[in-house]
């Protein structure tokens, strides 16, 4: 128990003292914990737009600082879109990656194939402008396509530009599965992406989908751990719920259809589609089968939303491939996929190297039912895993959540309490804290947020966010001087 004295936008005391002030926040039987700082986000598209820029469904977390550009989709433009937010003032501190789908994309298209000398000496350029912009490194999504079309050495080659910027690889796996080489090839070629280029690695939403995979989590983490000890910085996130989110497209379609971006042609393709199904029906097999996959929003018939893949195929009087089929085709929707196992789940929560994410974006009450993780990763954790469970102690979930992204991210001034550093602080109540957002009803904030204060201002004051914009843009080449 301590008083906490900012001056400034920093902590500049902590002890006890007699406060000199009249501007004071009682704290008493609340917890004073660094801001919250998410290490993987999708929030990039909503946060530009003036409705989605305050990010109220993270500043409700206690959320202080995000990581955007994750999963290969960040702009290289990092000049641009900085200013962009920097222009319309945003909620929350942000970060940012390079993605290497957004650079093989603007350099190579849709195509299924190596780059020429020309073409990965034009992606490293980009790289280049990225790191020299302010990124923090190179995101992938090698599980998507087109960064599913790339071998490792182009990996390896784009993190080699990294490394001259001292920044850091986070990687969504080609596979956490066994749709192609498999989890822990997986594990095995990010890490190799890490060692030979001498970067660190970050495992994004580290899990084992699909019960093909099932218990291989004391396997994965041998494989980081062992890294760990040959020197390397190997960490991970995880979001705190046992499905996943992403669209139905990716979850089912296999990826060389939509190689050239021409899936539809493929789709409607006589000579193809017999082998499309079979693929298909496996896919949905490996993801639990259709009674596991639920639509998040589905724009032509939004009587979907929140119905499964059987449910829907049982109204449309089709085969659960033909379902998902039209549904991709005229409607392209997200899906929440019931995959994981809680032995997995729980081993890799338990890890000292693994960092609460959310992997969410920006959300508003509304249609559709989006994955819980958007409004309520960083409450439902404390509350769900410390508090209920019992499964990890308040300092693991606490640290999981500051100290340690801001080391990875190396924020040396964020992340703790601690004098000198900048007072990114949320201060929430352990009686009350709760993500209360579910599957069933998920546009909800969450609740025990006190105070919530980013530089020293605050932001949420008595459980109220008071509209205020004071987030700011971090340029790797600026905070790690
Ligand atoms: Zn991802």
């Amino acid at each position: 128990m301590a008083n906490v004295g900012i001056n400034d936008g920093r902590i500049v005391k902590i002890g006890d003292f007699k406060p000199n002030s009249s501007n004071i926040i009682d704290a008493q039987g609340l917890i004073v914990s660094p801001g919250f700082i998410d290490m993987h986000t999708h929030i990039d598209r909503g946060i530009v737009k003036p409705e989605g820029s305050n990010v109220k469904n993270y500043l409700t977390q206690g959320v202080t600082t995000v990581v955007t550009g994750n999963c290969g989709s960040g702009t290289w433009k990092v000049n641009e879109y900085f200013e962009k937010l920097d222009t319309l003032g945003i909620g929350l501190n942000v970060v940012h990656l390079v993605g290497h789908g957004t650079i093989r994309k603007a350099v190579m298209g849709r195509d299924d194939r190596d780059p020429t000398q020309e073409e990965m000496i034009k992606m490293n350029e980009l790289m280049a402008q990225g790191m020299q912009e302010g990124a923090l490194g190179l995101s992938s999504g090698l599980f998507y396509t087109p960064g599913s079309f790339s071998k490792t050495d182009e990996l390896i080659e784009l993190a080699r530009t990294v490394k001259e910027f001292n920044g850091l690889y986070a990687t969504h796996l080609r596979d956490e599965s066994n749709y192609t080489i498999g989890l822990i090839a997986s594990i095995e070629e990010a890490i190799e992406i890490g060692e030979k280029s001498g970067i660190p690695v970050q495992i994004s939403h580290i899990k084992a989908l699909g019960t093909p995979v099932w218990n291989l989590s004391d396997e994965v983490c041998k494989l980081i751990e062992d890294a760990q000890e040959r020197g390397m910085i190997v960490m991970a996130d995880q979001y705190p719920y046992m499905a996943s989110s992403t669209s139905l497209s990716a979850a089912v379609i296999p990826g060389w259809v939509k190689e050239g971006g021409k899936s539809e042609e493929r789709l409607k393709d006589s000579k193809l589609i017999d082998q499309i199904k079979k693929e298909m029906s496996e896919n949905i097999i490996r993801r639990g089968g259709p009674e596991s996959l639920v639509i998040v929003s589905y724009s032509p018939n939004h009587e979907f939303d929140g119905l499964s893949l059987a449910e829907i195929s049982s109204v449309l009087k089709m085969s659960a491939v033909e379902t998902a089929m039209t549904l991709v085709l005229e409607g392209s929707p997200s899906i929440i996929s019931f995959n994981m196992n809680q032995d997995d789940f729980a081993y890799f929560m338990k890890k000292d190297y693994v960092m609460t994410s959310s992997d969410g974006s920006v959300k508003h009450p509304g249609i559709g039912k989006p994955h819980p993780r958007n409004y309520g990763t960083f409450p439902h954790k404390i509350k769900k895993y410390v508090l209920e469970d019992e499964l990890i102690s308040m300092q693991h979930a606490i640290r999981a959540a500051t100290s340690l992204p801001a080391k990875m991210i190396g924020l040396n001034d964020r992340g703790q309490i601690k004098e000198g550093y900048i007072a990114d602080i949320v201060i929430f109540n352990t009686k009350t804290i709760d993500g209360i957002a579910s599957f069933e009803d998920p546009h909800q904030y969450s609740k025990g947020i006190a105070h919530l204060l980013i530089g020293g201002q605050s932001v949420i004051e008595n459980d109220q966010y008071n509209g205020k914009l004071v987030g700011k843009t971090l340029k790797m080449n600026e905070y790690r001087k």
